[in-house]
């Protein structure tokens, strides 16, 4: 009895070491060091001798080692090792984890690596990392210390350190991917770029007028902030599309979430004599949402709504009950999307043609549908150019649950 206690205390241990150590991965986005982390912090889990982790490169069907504990770390990083023939290969083919005991009674253990280095594998423990479905390489410990085999436990333990893992490496993957990165400074430089002129016109031309002075204040005032959202907004949605973000559910009455979404927007919508109506039934059933990201949603639409609308037009906010879903549809009277930019509006960065899209960040919408989808949920849109749009979110009632 003493003995499953002892376990379970073990257990737990282990679990909230796993939970701390996720944290400092997901705040990790450099590539290398990220890597470095994650195999000390198995082979600690594991009591292991050492650790690496090899990344799966989909132009040469090869893995390749990207880091490893200790001193055969510089030794090994960037030796590829085939997908058939090699224990990580396995793992990597077959999604699953594998125990080998004894490497020198398997013949899948890839013996040209341990000449490399002065390392000598006895046993080998390696899980799949894993990013949705997606295999994207192995994570592996070795010689598990004072010549233990490996337990169920070293593979669950191993197993759940890889599921953290693998969301952190996609992560820095992502802030490395070059195209990305060139695209974000691009819309950066922009507000960046008026900053710096006005602000040298201010410091530079001494006799300017009062008014063309505040004038040049508030574009200046307007672009900070305006980089301001752009940051977090990015930083917003990358967490997002990493699965990253927790949902934090609850039940949620949509009325109370529909008025107070309409009244933030009210002062933009009464400065251009913009009406908004609200339609919901009586007997809307609450719905398992997470409240804080389900109003991110709500304004992001009423928000486009009353942005790209006419002067004096109408937006319309309507809830239904179908099937075992609600439906929020925000209409607007405003200038619609061309046929040919409707696919796009939910990729990120992107922005209409018209003069009025000059201003936004172009992620309001792909931010939309990641919340949208994390519940369940779907986002659609339809329009007529010159008339309008409408989008609708559908959320299951018991969304994700
Ligand atoms: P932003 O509004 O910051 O540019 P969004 O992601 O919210 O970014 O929207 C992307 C694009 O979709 C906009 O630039 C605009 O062209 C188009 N769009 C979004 N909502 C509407 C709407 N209600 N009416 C017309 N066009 C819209």
């Amino acid at each position: 009895m003493s003995e499953k206690v002892e376990k379970l205390k073990e257990r737990i241990r282990q679990l909230e070491r796993i939970l701390e150590i996720s944290r400092d991965l997901s705040s990790t986005l450099n590539f290398h060091p990220l890597l470095i982390k994650i195999t000390r912090v198995a082979a600690e889990l594991t009591n292991t001798e050492a650790s690496s982790i090899l990344l799966l490169d989909k132009s040469t069907g090869q893995l390749y080692f990207e880091a490893a504990t200790g001193v055969t770390e510089s030794a090994l990083v960037g030796i590829p090792v085939p997908l058939e023939g090699s224990i990580a290969g396995w793992i990597v083919k077959e999604g699953k984890p594998l125990i080998i005991d004894d490497v020198d009674k398997d013949p899948r253990f890839y013996r040209h690596v341990d000449t490399l280095t002065s390392f000598r594998t006895r046993s080998i423990l390696g899980v799949p990392l894993k990013v949705k479905d997606e295999v994207i390489g192995a994570l592996e410990v070795l010689n598990k210390k004072g010549s233990q085999p490996f337990t169920e436990e070293d593979v669950e333990v191993l197993t759940t350190l890889a599921a953290q893992a693998a969301i952190a490496i996609e992560n820095a993957r992502l802030f490395q991917q070059s195209d990305l990165v060139a695209i974000l400074a691009h819309e950066l430089r922009t507000p960046l770029t008026s900053i710096i002129g006005y602000t040298r016109l201010l410091l530079t031309q001494a006799d300017l007028n009062p008014a063309l002075r505040r004038s040049f204040l508030e574009t200046i005032s307007h672009e900070a902030s305006r980089l301001n959202s752009l940051i977090n907004d990015f930083l917003d949605l990358i967490r997002l599309e990493s699965g990253r973000v927790r949902l934090s559910k609850k039940l949620v009455h949509l009325r109370h979430l529909i008025e107070e979404a309409v009244a933030t927007v009210r002062p933009q919508a009464e400065a251009r004599r913009i009406k908004i109506k609200i339609q919901i039934p009586r007997n809307l059933p609450p719905i398992m949402a997470d409240e804080r990201r389900l109003m991110q949603v709500l304004l992001n639409l009423l928000s486009n709504a009353i942005k790209y609308n006419k002067d004096e037009g109408l937006v319309e906010v309507k809830a239904t009950l179908k099937d075992r879903a609600v439906e929020v549809s925000v209409r607007d009277t405003g200038i619609g999307i061309e046929p040919e930019e409707l696919p796009h509006i939910f990729e990120k960065f992107y922005r209409g043609s018209s003069e009025q899209n000059a201003f936004g960040t172009g992620l309001g919408l792909a931010i939309a549908k990641q919340i949208t989808e994390a519940h369940g949920g779907t986002i659609t849109v339809e329009s007529t150019p010159g008339q309008g749009s409408t989008f609708t979110v559908t959320l299951p009632l018991q969304s994700g649950m």
